[in-house]
């Protein structure tokens, strides 16, 4: 990926321990994409998005590749004894509060706010401008005052000694701001190199009170549900079939044990592209029966209901039995 060549160049000095079986073992929560992230891709390859929620699936793609970049710079470049837990969403006194990466090690937690901004930005009285708005962005130094608020309580109330260390982390090489203002917990893309030299640096220890934070913090978090957050769509509103896997076209040639993408060139067995169907309409829709007529219409391509039918037996539970039965 190209800005993990940016940033490898940036982080150069720091080559001297990659990855080894130690480190990957502190790595306590991983992050995977949000299941709200998948639906707004799904939705958006089968019916026309307002401009808004095509903003909020295009905010919360670049953020997600932000976090996921700052992931394996975490992963790559530390070599402390430090738990690591991506992704999480706690709630103190009925706030809830996320933090994109919060980095244990020995006596202090550090909540990390990752920003994926590109290009030109201003900092103007306290508040981040894109470059030529009049209006700023939600600040993302109060976002980051309030999750330490609320960690700072959320520490308190479970008995938790910690000190509370934050930064606002912009990832993005692109990405600069003008009139910038001298703030520690602010770590811009050519101070990413010191900062992990910065957390190499730190003692570490750990004993049995960091394990055990992480533990609580694992075990509280918080999972939403993503479809209050979704456009209204059912499943007569959505266009039928096979999508690429690669660039998500509907432009798909049927063969005999492959499906050919005519947009991009790519193939995939049709086995797989079923599969990942299946998965695409159980994520859309949770509360419909996944049942072979089902499945065949949703595909479109593929020509036979027989293929449906012994995919689906080979890798979901039957239920049910002859023109009632469906796959659990
Ligand atoms: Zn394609």
């Amino acid at each position: 990926m190209f800005f993990v060549d940016i940033l490898s160049q940036l982080l150069r000095p720091l080559f001297y321990m990659i990855r080894s079986e130690r480190m990957w073992k502190m790595l306590v929560k991983s992050r995977t994409e949000p299941d709200l992230l998948i639906l707004l891709r799904f939705l958006n390859t089968r019916m026309s998005l307002t401009v808004d929620d095509t903003k909020q699936y295009l905010n919360l793609k670049k953020g997600y590749e932000g976090e996921v970049l700052f992931d394996q710079l975490t992963a790559a470049y530390l070599n402390k004894e430090i738990f690591i837990l991506n992704d999480i969403m706690l709630e103190i006194n009925h706030s809830k509060f996320q933090i994109d990466s919060s980095l244990i090690i020995q006596d202090t937690i550090i909540p990390c706010e990752v920003k994926n901004y590109e290009s030109n930005y201003f900092y103007k009285d306290g508040e981040f401008y894109f470059f030529g708005a009049k209006q700023p962005v939600t600040n993302p130094l109060h976002q980051l005052k309030r999750a330490e608020t609320l960690l700072q309580q959320y520490l308190k109330k479970n008995g938790f000694h910690f000190r509370i260390l934050p930064y606002l982390v912009f990832i993005n090489p692109k990405f600069f701001l003008y009139q910038a203002p001298q703030n520690d917990s602010i770590i811009f893309p050519p101070q990413l190199s010191s900062f992990m030299e910065k957390l190499n640096s730190k003692p570490s220890n750990l004993n049995g009170m960091q394990r055990k934070l992480a533990d609580k913090m694992i075990a509280d978090h918080i999972i939403e549900s993503p479809y209050p957050k979704l456009p209204p769509y059912n499943y007569h509103s959505l266009q039928k079939g096979l999508t690429c896997a690669i660039c998500s076209s509907f432009f798909i040639s049927y063969g005999e044990k492959k499906i050919k993408c005519n947009n991009c060139g790519s193939e995939e067995d049709i086995e797989s592209a079923v599969l990942r169907c299946v998965q695409e309409f159980k994520l859309l829709f949770p509360d419909l029966r996944v049942t072979t007529n089902i499945i065949f219409d949703w595909c479109k391509v593929v020509e036979s209901r027989k293929t449906i039918r012994r995919i689906l037996q080979s890798y979901y539970k039957v239920m049910g039995c002859k023109q009632w039965t469906y796959y659990e």
